[in-house]
């Protein structure tokens, strides 16, 4: 049975990586079709339990659970703080709702230590 429900993630996750490849080719010309792929990913990733990969996910809206393009219909900037590191807001035209995801920073120091300490 465990074997089973890895190959069904295997399965879904190649299905995922192929839709998401066809709504951006299918974008410009039929917007519809490439909303209903994100759907069918979605519904994938529900059947299968499985978490769509992060890069994949940060192209859906959050709110309307449409397809974005950057340029097209959202936004991205990117804004950063002294001591609290930087992030990325992503605005959707479609419904204005804004998502915000953090960028880590990498910390030289740690870095160093990890090496002094490693033989
Ligand atoms: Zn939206």
């Amino acid at each position: 049975m465990k074997k089973n429900k890895q190959i069904i993630k295997k399965i879904a996750l190649s299905r995922i990586r192929f839709l998401f490849e066809r709504a951006d080719e299918i974008f410009p010309k039929d917007q519809d079709l490439a909303n209903r792929y994100i759907e069918l990913c979605q519904a994938y990733s529900r059947r299968a339990n499985l978490k769509i990969p992060k890069e994949l996910k940060r192209r859906i809206c959050h709110s309307c659970k449409r397809f974005l393009v950057p340029g097209v219909n959202c936004r991205y900037r990117m804004q950063s703080r002294r001591g609290k590191g930087s992030h990325v807001t992503l605005t959707c035209f479609i419904c204005n709702n804004k998502t915000r995801y953090y960028i880590k920073k990498k910390n030289p120091k740690i870095r160093q230590e990890k090496k002094e300490n490693s033989p």
